[in-house]
């Protein structure tokens, strides 16, 4: 029995990485220092995340917001697991075999949202490849269940790619989520590398039906920066989402997370996101979040706000 246990702990959470070369971890410029949590707000949280048995991005992915996040209630549910059919190069969720949907999940993170009393929700998932549907009806479980229990809580979702899972997409989008989130990542040019198991034209092309489904449905995606991209390439990538309909655009500094992840290419100065900010926003995104510490779901629920107001006062000219 011991050597089952020792041989589960020993299990590598990155099995894929084993064989890559480690690559030594930049020393952060004093822009990224963040305070380590453990206000009451944070510790509060955390015992309403442990208790209802929830896993979260937060801890899953080393988030470094972690500590303003949670004190003020704000963490970003992961659904179906914990573990990951895809190993994409930048990410520190576990990659492996997933375990078999938790039906009563949907109820769970319910009873969750209701108890923090939340304004405004993000829930993410791991990628099911594994299922037929990508998980997409088990997502849609979560966002109904969501409504009934906490109606006036606004649902964000930030979605895997449902890559060659045909009409998946479709039945996480009738489900009607306030904001639809997909995040492409990076340039087009490093999916081989960082995102080898998506394709992306399928991601941009998901972002693009959510839109032409329904039209009034708001659509959000991310970028990471510092992985060796250039900035002609990011303006394209702006471009193309544009062209898709996508009224959101978060751009944050990539982070290695271990020494077997994809390095940091560089620390893309607080300047250049402001470059990249006001670029954006001459492009016509209704609202674009640009800094090192931004993530997709940072301040989520303000954006939220700021959101609404943006295409109404746009509506209103
Ligand atoms: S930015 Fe998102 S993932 Fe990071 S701690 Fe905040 S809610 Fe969690």
């Amino acid at each position: 029995m011991a050597t089952v246990i020792d041989t589960l702990q020993a299990r590598p959470r990155h099995p894929e990485k084993q064989n890559r070369p480690e690559t030594p971890l930049l020393r952060k410029p004093e822009w990224l220092r963040v305070r380590a949590p453990g206000s009451a707000g944070y510790n509060d949280t955390r015992d309403i995340v442990r208790s209802h048995g929830l896993t979260t991005v937060c801890e899953e992915a080393a988030c470094p917001n972690i500590g303003e996040c949670w004190t003020q209630k704000h963490a970003t549910m992961m659904i179906m697991g914990e573990i990951c059919t895809r190993a994409c190069a930048f990410c520190n969720v576990t990659t492996g075999k997933p375990n078999p949907l938790d039906p009563t999940e949907p109820t769970r993170v319910a009873e969750a949202v209701a108890t923090m009393r939340l304004k405004h929700v993000v829930i993410t998932s791991v990628d099911r490849d594994d299922l037929d549907d990508g998980g997409a009806a088990h997502f849609a479980a979560v966002v109904r269940a969501i409504r009934q229990a906490a109606p006036d809580t606004t649902i964000e979702i930030l979605t895997p790619d449902f890559l060659r899972k045909d009409g998946a997409a479709e039945i996480v989008i009738d489900s009607a989520p306030d904001v639809f989130n997909h995040n492409l990542e990076t340039v087009p040019r490093l999916y081989l590398s960082i995102r080898p198991g998506a394709r992306y034209y399928n991601s941009l092309r998901l972002l693009e039906r959510v839109k032409d489904r329904d039209p009034r449905r708001f659509t959000k995606s991310g970028l990471m920066v510092g992985l060796g991209e250039a900035k002609e390439e990011v303006m394209q990538v702006m471009d193309d989402m544009r062209s898709a309909g996508v009224d959101f655009l978060t751009i944050g500094q990539y982070l290695q997370p271990t020494r077997r992840h994809a390095p940091v290419d560089r620390f893309v100065h607080p300047d250049e996101f402001a470059a990249y900010e006001a670029i954006a926003r001459a492009k016509g995104f209704l609202m674009v979040s640009a800094s090192p510490l931004t993530r997709s779901s940072h301040h989520a629920g303000e954006d939220f706000a700021r959101l609404k107001a943006a295409r109404e006062a746009l509506e209103a000219r």
